[in-house]
């Protein structure tokens, strides 16, 4: 059994990591300041005796007694309407708070696993996206926050990994889904199946045809798993490649929820990349990983959550 620290453990990705290290025996320490995070997330593990509970901003130094075997860096405002809404506190995690967690992996001899995004790649000029590609990157646009904060984040941890030796994993995630997800984080995937179960009409920025591609978040606990196992320093795309436009999304959702909503065309944010498909061949040969969920089967599973929030 192995204590398994987990920074931004209360929310959508965090709180599924708490529940996997959970069932797999080992003890969960879930480190997280409720910022875009929620208890609920978290209720049901909170009377577990393997499961603690630290509500703390990890910008600033983390204080944490006893052993820890594995910190996993997942703190962070991580939808374009949060980090546009919180900018600083988006830097702030992303450089002072993957600072102090390198600090505490370090100091406890910890493997240390960041959490990294397919925002490093910015609006990519090559597709589908490689880890070896650096990315296309505003440092100055309103997504910059994000992006450049995860940026330094990577560059952190491997300064960490070659000058201190530490034992570290980055895993680059691409648009990921599922319950859990708050309904109102202004992301693509709440933002639809929330105004199609209310026969409100579907948002679509821009002529909606920007790609992204959807990964079920089952298949991504798995590959952060199988990447821990592996002794592996550079970073990891773990995304879905079946790539989709955003207005044929928009249809698909109609298509399962039954709904009768209309689609309204919005201004695309700024910035707002126009393509987004990882290759994994990668984590296809290292992890012997692909993604197994179906587009419709993950969906259905997404839309049963958000109609029992909206009846509860
Ligand atoms: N999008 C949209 N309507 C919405 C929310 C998002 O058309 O109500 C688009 C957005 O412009 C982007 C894509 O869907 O092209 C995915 O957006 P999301 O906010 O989920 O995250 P991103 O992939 O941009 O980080």
């Amino acid at each position: 059994m192995a204590r398994v620290a987990i920074t931004g453990g209360a929310g959508f990705i965090g709180s599924h990591l708490c529940q996997s290290f959970l069932e797999r025996g080992h003890e969960v320490l879930c480190i997280d300041n409720l910022l875009t995070g929620s208890r609920e997330n978290v209720a049901a593990f909170l009377s577990h005796d393997r499961f603690s509970f630290l509500d703390h901003d990890v910008s600033r130094f983390i204080q944490v007694d006893g052993a820890v075997d594995m910190l996993l860096h997942f703190a962070s405002p991580a939808s374009p309407v949060d980090y546009l809404e919180l900018p600083i506190p988006t830097l702030k995690v992303g450089s002072l708070g993957t600072h102090n967690a390198l600090g505490l992996a370090k100091a406890k001899k910890a493997i240390f696993f960041l959490a990294s995004t397919s925002e490093v790649y910015g609006d990519p000029l090559v597709k589908p996206q490689t880890e070896d590609y650096w990315g296309n990157v505003n440092p100055v646009g309103p997504r910059g926050v994000y992006d450049e904060a995860k940026r330094f984040a990577e560059a952190m941890t491997m300064a960490y990994h070659r000058y201190h030796g530490l034992n570290t994993r980055i895993v680059r995630i691409f648009n990921t889904y599922g319950p859990r997800m708050r309904m109102k984080d202004g992301r693509v995937v709440p933002n639809f199946i929330t105004q199609a179960m209310k026969g409100e009409a579907l948002t679509v920025y821009g002529k909606g045809t920007q790609t992204r591609s959807f990964l079920y978040i089952d298949d991504l606990i798995r590959g952060i798993h199988r990447l821990l196992e592996t002794d592996y320093h550079l970073p990891v795309n773990l995304g879905n490649p079946h790539e989709i436009t955003v207005l044929d999304f928009a249809k698909k959702v109609l298509g399962l929820t039954g709904s009768k909503s209309s689609i309204v065309y919005k201004p695309l944010p700024e910035d707002d990349p126009q393509v987004r498909q990882p290759d994994i061949s990668r984590a296809r040969e290292l992890l012997g990983w692909e993604p197994q969920v179906q587009l419709e089967e993950g969906l259905a599973k997404t839309v049963h959550y958000f109609s029992q929030r909206l009846r509860g």
